[in-house]
């Protein structure tokens, strides 16, 4: 079991009533883009500890994390009272194989996530690697409103350092939004409107696609691609569906 390390809170950014960023300073281990640590708060004389993945790329500093208040969560509640100077736990290695490394070269890479679940993609961006190993990048965030969709910034600048090689595609569940996709990613998949809309088609010989966040998304999106041809990407039988389910 790795160790806790104090962590010190730099910012707790408050985007809505339910997303909300923590930075924070703390001497955490090297770790790959879309690994996850533990966080931990000790809530009435007991340690409560969740994972989360870092938004952060590695050696950044102060590590970042994106997460969102579930009902009646206990951590992700607490953790919306913490202010700049307060304590937080933070294991100090890192884990998971949600990472690129796990992940076959081609073409296109497509990047799926569904509300805090792109906080991994934003670690992998910002490294070489998926510039070098891959023509294009797709990246796609499912929220239910408009002001879900944060880190517009991030995504903008990735837009200007890598052109058309960079392609962003917002899904908005519950309003019109101009330049989203209204509904789920699944259905987009089956009807050919995610295709339409960024103008690169969903291939086993050329995509590689990577699925984080609601674990219902995950299910059905991988049923779509199976039904295209796609399969798991596992280390003994390479495919081209990586997941990672947050609940
Ligand atoms: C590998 C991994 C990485 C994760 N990374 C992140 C992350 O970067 N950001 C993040 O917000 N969460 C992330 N999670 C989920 C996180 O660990 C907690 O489960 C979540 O914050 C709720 O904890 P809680 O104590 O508040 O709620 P609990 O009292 O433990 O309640 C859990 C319930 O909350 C709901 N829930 C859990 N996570 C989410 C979510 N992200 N969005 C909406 N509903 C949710 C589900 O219904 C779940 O059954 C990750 C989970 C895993 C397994």
């Amino acid at each position: 079991m790795s160790e806790w390390v104090q962590g010190t809170v730099i910012e707790n950014i408050h985007w809505t009533q339910n997303l909300f960023s923590l930075r924070i300073n703390a001497p955490v281990d090297d770790f790959k883009a879309g690994q996850f640590t533990s966080l931990g708060l000790d809530i009435d004389g007991e340690r409560t500890a969740r994972p989360y993945s870092f938004l952060s790329a590695p050696g950044q500093q102060p590590i970042e994390f994106f997460f969102y208040t579930a009902t009646d969560g206990v951590l992700s509640n607490a953790m919306v009272a913490l202010e700049a100077g307060d304590e937080i736990f933070v294991k100090r290695e890192a884990n998971g194989f949600f990472t690129l490394d796990e992940v076959p070269s081609a073409k296109t890479l497509w990047l799926l996530g569904t509300g805090t679940g792109v906080a991994p993609y934003f670690s992998m961006l910002k490294t070489d690697e998926p510039w070098q190993r891959f023509e294009r990048v797709v990246l796609v965030h499912a929220v239910r409103q408009h002001s879900d969709l944060r880190y517009q910034g991030l995504i903008d600048e990735l837009s200007h350092e890598y052109g058309a090689r960079f392609v962003f595609q917002a899904f908005v569940s519950r309003e019109d939004v101009n330049g989203a996709i209204k509904g789920r990613i699944p259905e987009a998949i089956n009807s050919g409107e995610l295709e339409r809309s960024t103008g690169i088609a969903i291939t086993a010989e050329d995509s590689q696609l990577m699925l984080c966040g609601n674990p219902e998304m995950v299910a059905d999106t991988t049923t779509a691609l199976k039904a295209r041809g796609l399969s798991k990407n596992r280390r003994r039988t390479p495919g081209q569906i990586t997941v990672e389910k947050y609940w």
